[in-house]
C-alpha cells in the first residue's frame, strides 16, 4: 500500500504524522484513538495527543479513512471506506468484525415507513458474542 499515494490523491500533504497514522489504521482495522496513538508512538517516538486527533479528523474528512462510532463504544477507525458494510460488535469484548450489507446498495433497509424522506442510508450494527466469547462461555 502506497500511502504517499493516497495522500497526494486526496489532495493532502506528506507528513510523517499522516503517514504513520495512515498506516495504523490500516494494520489495525476497527483500533480507537487510544490505541493509534500507541501504534504510532512506536513508530515515530513522542507525538502529541492531539496530533494524532488532527490527523485523523483530517484523514476521516478526505475520506481516507472511515470513523465509526458503534452505541456504547468509543469511536474507532478503519480503512475500508466506499461501500456500506456494517459491523458485528461483541456484546462481551467489545471485539468487531465487518459483515457486507445485506443488500449490497444503500440504505439496505427498507423502513416500513418512509415518512416521505429520501432515504439513503440506514445504519446497522449487529450484537452477540464473538467466537472468543462464546468458547469460553460454553467451557
Ligand atoms: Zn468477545
Ligand atoms: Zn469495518
Amino acid at each position: 500500500m502506497d500511502f504517499e499515494h493516497l495522500l497526494r490523491g486526496a489532495a493532502l500533504r506528506v507528513t510523517r504524522p499522516r503517514v504513520a497514522v495512515l498506516t495504523a489504521v490500516y494494520e489495525h482495522p476497527h483500533a480507537d484513538t487510544d490505541s493509534i496513538i500507541g501504534v504510532v508512538r512506536e513508530d515515530l517516538g513522542e507525538v502529541s495527543t492531539q496530533a494524532v486527533y488532527d490527523v485523523l479528523r483530517a484523514l476521516t474528512a478526505a475520506g481516507l479513512v472511515r470513523r465509526i462510532e458503534p452505541p456504547g463504544s468509543v469511536a474507532r477507525y478503519e480503512s475500508r471506506v466506499g461501500d456500506n458494510h456494517h459491523h458485528v460488535v461483541c456484546r462481551s469484548c467489545g471485539a468487531i468484525a465487518d459483515v457486507d450489507c445485506a443488500v449490497g446498495h444503500t440504505p439496505c433497509l427498507t423502513a416500513s415507513d418512509d415518512h416521505g424522506y429520501a432515504i439513503d442510508e440506514a445504519e446497522v450494527v449487529y450484537r452477540g458474542l464473538c467466537p472468543d466469547c462464546s468458547t469460553a462461555r460454553s467451557s
